[in-house]
């Protein structure tokens, strides 16, 4: 039998090339890209103990017996543990974003710590391979790493598969990618010994995670394909900014401001948005597009949301005059915010805590959440709408949206993204566009909230489209609770009500 060690040799060289590359990029301190760097060192090993094993075999004189025997189980204890790795620690935590409990690592475990003691008693039992005269040979159970491994993916693909709605469709083709790649390496290799494809599979779906779920191009300019230079000299104050979300956490230093949405037809600000604040003591204020998306990256996003709507739940609670002249307040949901089932009842849980009833609060999705994660969004959000509280779509416009799905969501208010304003006054064609997506969603009985409005202009051509709520700073921008209440009671029968 001569043995075909050049897959080996191309998926070390893949293996290579993308360790090499990954390690001139800064890396994330998240926890994917920490599960990432653990699963490209344990492949790399593996490969590396493989090709180390092949060459006791292939090249070493018949007196290396036992270097031949200690190299080649230590590839073998590599393949157990590859596949509960990639099944425990990878695919799980993408999943859920839960840290799994030694309970499961141990219950997943169990196949693969007797397939470790098969492999540790193998130089005695001889069941999966020995060296005789002529050189390696496969023992009567040979085929237990190649089932193990493969019945491992396939356990990880159904485990993906029940999990989809909470992975998004990006990560879920990586997936299914690295499962088909690892499994097609491991079953040629399975059928055809000699020919070395498990390295070789398990690198191209290395290389596919690399490509997608780790993209160290994220932050890539769209014309050039380079690093985004304002990105990386960003990233000191990112670090700076991550590392204030704990504190701010821990001591609650977030703030609530508001802004108010205006109804042409009833003249009044009839709804508001609650947009969170915060606060570098030395950074100044940050921009929430910037410590929202890093509170998401490092998994904190569910802790602001909570510390988010039990201020404006106090807010409320004490202006009951505010609470009777608006409809609701809008609170903004990320997707980790929606992911799990419970989600829906934890927060209608802290709403009751505050004696409010579910009908002051609106949730906003943004189309791209409601597009990548409809399925398990249509649980929360049927559990949202049966409690009372009503979900508006925001974004609308702003990213690309799946409408089907989108409309198989219960959806009440649609906010039409501020860039599709531009041009309005200017672009008959862009003008067109906006009013036959509002004429469009008005058939259809959604309500419709225009966005990002600041000059008369646009409101004029907005009310002659009959657009009825318009949020911008024409009408205001974001208010700290006390100008909020200055600018809606105005009036000294509102602060006297409040008082009474
Ligand atoms: P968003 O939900 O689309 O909120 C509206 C954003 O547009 C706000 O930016 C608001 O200040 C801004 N805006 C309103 N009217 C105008 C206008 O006429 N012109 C212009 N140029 N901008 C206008 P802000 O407060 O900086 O928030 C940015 C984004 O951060 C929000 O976009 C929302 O996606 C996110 N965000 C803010 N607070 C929270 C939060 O507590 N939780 C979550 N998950 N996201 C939040
Ligand atoms: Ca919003
Ligand atoms: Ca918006």
């Amino acid at each position: 039998m001569t043995t075909n060690i050049h897959y080996l040799i191309a998926g070390m060289a893949v293996l290579l090339v993308v360790i090499w590359q990954y390690s001139r990029q800064r890396q994330m301190d998240d926890r994917n890209s920490r599960m990432f760097r653990r699963l490209l060192s344990v492949v790399s090993l593996d490969v590396a103990a493989e090709l180390v094993s092949t060459g006791f075999i292939l090249y070493a004189p018949y007196s290396f017996n036992v270097c031949r025997m200690l190299s080649n189980t230590v590839f073998y204890l590599f393949q157990a543990l590859l596949p509960l790795l990639l099944l425990l620690y990878y695919v799980c935590t993408l999943c859920t974003s839960r840290v799994i409990a030694p309970s499961a690592v141990l219950r997943m475990g169990i196949p693969t710590i007797a397939l470790v003691c098969i492999i540790l008693t193998n130089p005695f039992t001889e069941m999966l391979f020995y060296f005789d005269g002529t050189g390696y040979r496969h023992g009567p159970w040979y085929l237990l790493l190649y089932i193990s491994a493969l019945l491992h993916i396939a356990g990880a693909a159904i485990f993906v598969a029940v999990h989809r709605a909470s992975v998004s469709r990006r990560n879920l083709a990586s997936l299914f990618a690295v499962f088909a790649l690892a499994a097609l390496g491991i079953a040629a290799q399975a059928v055809n010994p000699s020919v070395l494809t498990t390295g070789f599979g398990l690198s191209l779906s290395i290389l596919a995670m690399y490509l997608t779920i780790n993209n160290p191009c994220a932050c890539m300019d769209s014309l050039t394909g380079l690093n985004d230079r304002k990105t990386m000299d960003s990233f000191h104050y990112n670090k700076q900014v991550e590392q204030f979300l704990h504190r701010a956490i821990e001591e609650d230093l977030f703030e609530v401001y508001y802004q108010p949405v205006y109804s042409l037809h009833r003249q009044r600000f009839v709804t508001l948005e609650a947009l969170s604040r915060l606060r570098h003591p030395e950074l100044g204020w940050i921009s929430p597009d910037i410590f929202i998306r890093l509170a998401e990256k490092n998994h904190l996003i569910t802790q602001i949301t909570e510390l988010q709507l039990r201020r404006v739940c106090r807010f409320l609670r004490e202006n009951p005059a505010l609470r009777a002249s608006i409809a609701n307040v809008k609170i903004n949901l990320s997707p980790l915010d929606l992911i799990h089932s419970e989600s829906g009842s934890h927060l209608i849980r802290i709403l009751g805590e505050y004696g409010l009833p579910c009908s002051c609060f609106q949730f906003e999705i943004t189309e791209t959440v409601a597009t990548e994660y409809s399925a398990s969004l249509t649980r929360v959000a049927e559990s949202l709408q049966a409690a009372g509280i009503g979900l508006c779509l925001d974004d609308f416009g702003s990213g690309y949206a799946n409408l089907n799905t989108v409309m198989q969501l219960p959806f009440s208010v649609i906010k039409l993204d501020r860039s599709l304003l531009f041009h309005i006054c200017t672009d008959k064609n862009a003008a067109l566009f906006y009013q036959s997506i509002v004429s469009a969603f008005c058939r259809l009985g959604y309500r419709i909230v225009a966005e990002g409005v600041e000059t008369q202009e646009e409101m004029e051509l907005l009310r002659s489209w009959n657009v009825d709520m318009i949020q911008g700073y024409y009408f205001s921008r974001p208010l700290p609770p006390d100008d909020l209440l200055r600018l809606l009671t105005g009036s000294a029968e509102m602060q006297a009500e409040n008082q009474a």
